[in-house]
This record gives C-alpha cells, structure tokens and sequence, in this order.
C-alpha cells in the first residue's frame, strides 16, 4: 500500500518531456524573447486605480483585485505577439480600439464590488 502511494507521488512530479519539435518552438521563444501579452488586461491595469477613485469605492488591494478580474471576466481577451521595436505602436492601436469597452467594464465590476465589499477589516488598513 504504502509502495503504491510513493509510486503516485513520483509520477506527479515527473517533469514534462517535450518532443524534439516542443522543444525547438520553446527554445525560439526563449531566445528571441518573444512575449504574448493581452492588451486588453494591460489597459484595465491602466485605468483601474483611476476609475475606482472616480467610482468613490474602497481602493484596497482586495476591492481592486475584485474589480480588475470582473472587468477581465467580461471583456473579449485581445493577445498580440511584440517584437521590442513594434510593441509601442501597436498597443497604441488597440488601446484607442478597446478604451471604452474596458472603461464600462471597469465601471460595471466597481459598481458590483462597491455594492457587496469581499475585503475584511484588514485589507482597508
Ligand atoms: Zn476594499
């Protein structure tokens, strides 16, 4: 029995072994260091502070987590590859694209979050 369970535990923490063809698309993405990102959580992460000031709700970590993962649940997700040099223009476009739809989002989980607090006593410190 007890022979059983080590056996699990050592195929759980067995690491994952690519295939030659895995590996080769990981290393091309480390060297080049090339990064996906979504844009659309970039500029929540830019607005957030802001419109919960305007919102006049508690601003502790908690309410702003709560606030920033409602908006992100309720928006498109909007991934795009940079290369350093390209990453600044294109942000620049989608950020006009999306503005508006990640302000309303923002407004609508403060709203939410404002109405029923999850933070506790500590959190607003
Ligand atoms: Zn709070």
């Amino acid at each position: 029995m007890a022979e059983e369970i080590k056996r699990e535990d050592s195929s759980n923490t067995a690491s994952i072994k690519l295939t030659p063809h895995q590996q080769r698309v990981q290393d091309a993405l480390a060297d080049r260091h090339i990064n996906v990102f979504n844009v659309v959580e970039i500029i929540a992460h830019e607005k957030v502070a802001d419109i919960m000031v305007r919102m006049e709700m508690c601003t502790c970590s908690k309410c702003a987590c709560d606030v920033l993962a409602i908006a992100l649940n309720s928006l498109p997700t909007k991934y795009v590859t940079s290369d350093a040099g390209k990453q600044y223009i294109q942000l620049n476009s989608y950020k006009r694209q999306f503005e508006t739809d990640v302000e309303i989002a923002l407004m609508k989980a403060c709203l939410t979050v404002k109405e029923s607090p999850n933070h506790k006593e500590e959190d607003i410190k």
